[in-house]
Parts: C-alpha cells; structure tokens; sequence
C-alpha cells in the first residue's frame, strides 16, 4: 500500500527547490519507479515534489553549439521519437526504445530513468540489506543471476537504466540545480560505486534537481548504437548491454567510449575494449581482441558466469557492426 504523503506542484524549478531545501522531500518525475519504492518501502517522504508544472524541464531544444538540450521531464517516448535525437545520437534513440514498455515510456522521463533505484530483489524485498542501511548484502551468497561482474564490493546490484550508458558513451553532461548553485555533472560522474558509498547510486543530495541534459553536437564520423539483451523480448531489464560511441576518420577508429548496462553498479566504462580499438582500423582480430579485453577483467559471482561470454558475444557483434 501506498504510505500518505503531501503531494505538491511547484510551477517553477526555484519553488520546487525551495520545498525540497524545506523539509523531507522526494521528486516526483513520472512515478513509475518512485511509486514503487514508496509502496515496497524502499524510499519514504513526508513530501513529494512533483516537477510535471514546470514547463521549463519540458522538451529537446537545439543547443547553440549544434548539440541537444533535453529537458529533465521529456518523456522517454520523446526521446525516443526524436528526429534530432536519431539522427545525431543513434545509440540514445536505440537505447531510449528498448526501455521497459510503450506505457512506461510514456509517463517515464529522461531524469527518472537516469536516477531510478537498483532492481535487486534483496534490495526491493523484505531484507534488511546493505543498501538499505543493514550489515549486509544478501546477493553475495544468493540467488545472484542478475547481479555484477564488475565494481561489485559490499553489493553487487547492476544499475538499470538504458538511456545512462548511452548518454556516458556520447559524452553527455546532466545540469544539476541546487538551493544555491548550479553544477554541470558528466553522467559517468553522477553515479556511485558501493565502494565509495554502498546507500548513494547518484552523487546527487536530496535538495537537488537534475534540471537538463546537454548533449555537444556530434563530431564528424562519429557512429553509435545500443543493444541490450533481456530475458524476455520486452518490458526487462539488460542481463547484458552495449552502449558504442566510436569516431571513425576514414576507416580507423580516432576515439571510443564504450560503455556497459547490466554488468555493474554503475554504467561500466570498457576502457580495456576501447583501448583496443583506437588507432586500428577495427579488423576482425582487433575485435576479437576487443571483445576478450571487455571481460578480462570480471569478477563472476556464483550465478552470473554467463554474463561473460554474453558480453564478449555481443561486444563482437556490435564492433562488427558499427564497422560495416
Ligand atoms: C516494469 C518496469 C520495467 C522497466 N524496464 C526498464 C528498462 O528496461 N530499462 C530502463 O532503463 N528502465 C526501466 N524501467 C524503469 C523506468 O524506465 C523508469 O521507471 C522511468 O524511466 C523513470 O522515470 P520516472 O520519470 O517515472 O521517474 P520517477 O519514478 O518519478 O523517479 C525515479 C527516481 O528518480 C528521482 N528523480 C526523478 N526525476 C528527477 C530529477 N529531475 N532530478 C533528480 N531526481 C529525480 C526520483 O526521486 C526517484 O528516486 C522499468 C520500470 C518498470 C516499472
């Protein structure tokens, strides 16, 4: 059941800090993770701060520098029906319509799905765990299937957005408004590993808003995509995901960020496969290379040892395919 809360609508992003700086407060986006977390007793306020009045979060708007502005409300959908968005940044479209179903998408905002809460089922149970202020995590010995094969310390959720790994790979930055000051964040630094802070997935305090999400216009010859592999063919969460941001001069690869979904607490840098593939002309043993070195480095639970060849499986397909 749902605990009572007072539900405010501020019109303005400086009311709706205002009410946070105030008292107790959660944001309420779209509330298709939020509503969850209250109603499993995972997340609890006296107050919830809606943003949906507040028409300066809405919308993609052209940056000045040929880039994208996308306000913290636009609706996933949006996102990913966005001609600009397609164009320029494949991979966050890609990324955008493989999010959960057509409903969520709908009511879901670009902000909400970066900030979501991990989808652990020790985590969204009835267990004292870890991250929820207990001794301990109930993963490292349980069932584990879904869980990471990287940064795992402490706890070992995977962190469940699509749109986050995209957004790292093309280099996006969050705009981020607090009571007194605005900060620009790099989404790859928005994010906590639990060795840093095992209760925190963002670096974000709870008086702040993630307000925008800039985007820089894309560089010549850059190609990107997603792909993420599920358990079922829709409306799941990434067992693995691929998130590719390469520039290609001519056909040799001049820079990479690649980065993972399902694999850790956080978007997963794949520095060892971008490595791999800069300066090459990305040839069928560089991407064997490259695929290896994505998953040298993994740390498998009891559970999770498929997780491996799956990455280094799907790396080497979407190397191969971005190439062509
Ligand atoms: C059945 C199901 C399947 C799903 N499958 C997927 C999937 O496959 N891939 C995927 O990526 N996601 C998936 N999701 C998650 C879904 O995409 C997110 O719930 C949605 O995008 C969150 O957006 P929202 O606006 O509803 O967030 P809310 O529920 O409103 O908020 C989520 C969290 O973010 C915080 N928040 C919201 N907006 C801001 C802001 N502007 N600034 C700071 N904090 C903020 C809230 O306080 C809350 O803690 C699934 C969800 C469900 C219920």
């Amino acid at each position: 059941m749902l605990p009572k809360f007072t539900y405010v609508r501020p019109t303005t992003v400086n009311e709706a800090l205002a009410v946070l700086n105030d008292r107790p407060s959660l944001i309420h986006g779209g509330g298709t993770d939020l509503l969850g977390c209250l109603r499993e007793g995972v997340l609890s306020a006296e107050t919830l701060v809606s943003l949906s009045a507040i028409d300066e979060l809405k919308g993609i708007r052209k940056a000045k520098d040929g880039g994208l502005r996308i306000g913290a409300l636009t609706t996933v959908a949006e996102v990913s029906a966005s001609e600009s968005v397609a164009q320029g940044y494949a991979a966050l479209a890609e990324a955008a319509s493989e999010v959960a179903s057509p409903q969520l998408r709908n009511q879901g905002t670009i902000a909400g799905n970066l900030c979501q809460k991990p989808r652990c089922w020790y985590y969204r149970g009835h267990f004292d765990c870890l991250r929820k202020g207990g001794e301990m995590c109930f993963a490292v010995e349980g069932e584990n299937q879904y869980h990471c094969i990287f940064g795992g310390d402490m706890c070992y959720i995977v962190h469940p957005s699509d749109t986050a790994p995209a957004l790292a790979a093309l280099g996006a930055i969050c705009r981020v408004s607090g009571p007194s000051t605005s900060r620009s964040v790099a989404v790859e630094s928005l994010y906590v590993l639990p060795s840093e802070d095992p209760q925190s997935e963002t670096i974000l305090n709870p008086d702040e808003i993630l307000t925008e999400i800039v985007l820089r216009a894309p560089a010549n010859g850059l190609r990107s995509s997603y792909r993420k592999v599920r358990t079922r063919g829709a409306w799941d969460f990434a067992l693995a995901g691929v998130a590719l941001a390469i520039v290609f001069d001519g056909d040799t690869v001049r820079s990479a960020r690649i980065f993972l979904s399902g694999a850790a607490p956080v978007p997963w840098q794949a520095k060892a496969a971008e490595a791999a593939i800069v300066g090459t002309k990305l040839d069928a043993a560089t991407v064997e290379k490259a695929a290896a070195a994505t998953v040298a480095s993994a740390e498998p639970l009891q559970l999770n040892g498929y997780k491996i060849p799956l990455f280094e499986g799907l790396m080497k397909e979407q190397l191969e395919a971005i190439r062509s």
